[in-house]
């Protein structure tokens, strides 16, 4: 049989989308390219994606496993020898035991419905990033996203009990497990989780969920200096006794970026100040925590950590600060972003945007530098904007100044987005040759031929024997 009937007999004929109508689909987030491969495949459970692999497996198709197209390193691309596997129709949300406090999602569920779905019980899922109405939960876990409240709850590794797998020959793994301990031999989960779809397809998940906030004070301030944005860092944390939920911080160029047209949101501060800071505390009690991040911020203002502040005195004006902080897509106008989610040590961070400033105005010439991020987890988000003839070109130029100074300071090239096909070359900056290596081994073990997502994270070269 065709493989496009055999597939088409697992998951219906309109699971299965031709080259030729797949490809009028965008390839993804920031993207201006189509889909490219063989064919694209909907199954609708794990006993069609189990299918769907031991057809693929045994004809020696390479799969890719897709889910929102919001990652930003090309870590879902497929190409014309290659079948999409699409986790799209997989959007069912299972139990969700408010006691236990734990849901069961297929992986194909977005961030945002089950947020919804969660917070209808009182309850809460407290993973949040801006792509949050596309992204969907196995491509959260895949690439182990981080977001916007990671000082807090963590990346997406800590809020995942259990998982469900479909290996390369269609094997599948339940590892469904509900228990915040288990400590029962290897967590097979976290092989899976940041693995980016080459070691196996993740069809279902176990989430941990947390009692929903009744309390979210949301402030914006501008701070005169990067040591008073790291001393409000310190002083915030400590002041709201475990509270603080988000410490967002902006250069002044990006909040210029995201508060001028064409952009919609309005200043909320002078354009004078060193820094921004969104800083967002959630607690259990509306009158008491507003008060107390009312007093933190005074007393912040007290030391001139803080020159100037607003406070969202209601969920739309709470909406409209996240919203500035969130509009990231205005790096799309008038260039071509190159864009990087590196982290490093906070007390590297100020010397090294500088310098990086510095290398770029003499490396590449006219560009656009803005630098925001996570600062709590140390995440700085840089974005550098080229004339989009020159993007191909400077490119690989960026990236070495970018990437470079970071081996020395003991960075990481990727804080969040993950590795891709974009920084496989710079994989080595921030992960040994023995760790490199001890991941092929994996790999290798799990998925012998490469079928999964091959040539992703390290690469297509065989385990070291
Ligand atoms: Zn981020």
């Amino acid at each position: 049989m065709e493989l496009i009937d055999e597939l088409r007999s697992i998951v219906g004929h309109n699971g299965v989308l031709d080259a030729a109508t797949l490809s009028e689909r965008s390839a993804g987030f920031m993207r201006t390219d189509k889909l490219q491969a063989m064919l694209l495949v909907r199954p609708a459970n794990t006993e069609e994606v189990s299918r769907v692999m031991r057809s693929c497996h045994r004809r020696g198709i390479p799969v890719v496993a897709q889910g929102g197209l919001t990652g930003l390193v090309h870590g879902a691309d497929a190409g014309p020898g290659e079948v999409i596997l699409s986790l799209e129709r997989m959007r069912g949300i299972g139990q969700i035991d408010s006691v236990q406090r734990t849901a069961v999602v297929q992986a194909g569920v977005t961030l945002q419905a089950l947020q919804e779905a969660v917070e209808a019980q009182d309850l809460a899922f407290p993973l949040d990033l801006g792509a949050r109405g596309s992204a969907t939960l196995g491509g959260i876990a895949a690439t182990n996203a981080g977001g916007n409240r990671v000082l807090r709850y963590g990346m997406a590794r800590e809020m995942i009990l259990g998982l469900e797998v479909v290996l390369a020959d269609g094997t599948v793994v339940s590892a469904m497990n509900h228990l915040l301990k288990n400590n029962t031999g290897y967590d097979l989960k976290h092989w899976f989780i940041g693995s980016e779809g080459t070691l196996g397809v993740i069809t279902r998940l176990v989430l941990r969920l947390r009692e929903r906030p009744k309390s979210q004070d949301v402030a914006l301030v501008g701070a005169p200096s990067f040591e008073a944005v790291t001393q409000l860092l310190k002083h915030m944390d400590a002041s709201l006794g475990g509270k603080l939920s988000a410490f967002e911080v902006m250069w002044p160029d990006f909040y210029h970026l995201v508060t001028t047209p064409p952009a919609k949101g309005l200043p909320p501060l002078s354009s004078e100040h060193a820094f921004y800071v969104l800083i967002e505390s959630q607690g259990a009690d509306a009158v008491v925590d507003t008060a107390c991040f009312a007093d933190a911020l005074g007393a912040a203002m007290d030391r001139q950590w803080v020159a100037d502040a607003v406070i969202a005195q209601s969920q739309a004006e709470r909406h409209a600060l996240w919203a500035l902080r969130d509009d990231v897509g205005q790096v799309m106008n008038g260039g071509a972003p190159v864009v990087f989610d590196i982290s490093l040590p906070l007390s590297r961070m100020q010397s090294y945007t500088q310098q990086l400033g510095q290398s770029l105005r003499c490396g590449i010439g006219e560009h656009k530098l803005w630098l925001f991020g996570h600062l709590g987890d140390g995440n700085l988000h840089v974005i550098v904007q080229v004339k989009p003839q020159d993007y191909m070109r400077l490119r690989p130029r960026v990236e070495t100044l970018v990437y470079q100074p970071l081996a020395e300071i003991g960075g990481s090239v990727s804080a969040e987005h993950g590795i891709g096909l974009e920084k496989r070359p710079w994989l080595s900056v921030s992960r040994s040759h023995t760790e490199i290596e001890l991941m092929r081994r994996l790999r290798a073990a799990l998925d012998p031929c490469g079928m999964l997502n091959a040539g992703k994270l390290m690469g297509r070269e065989p385990a070291a024997s």
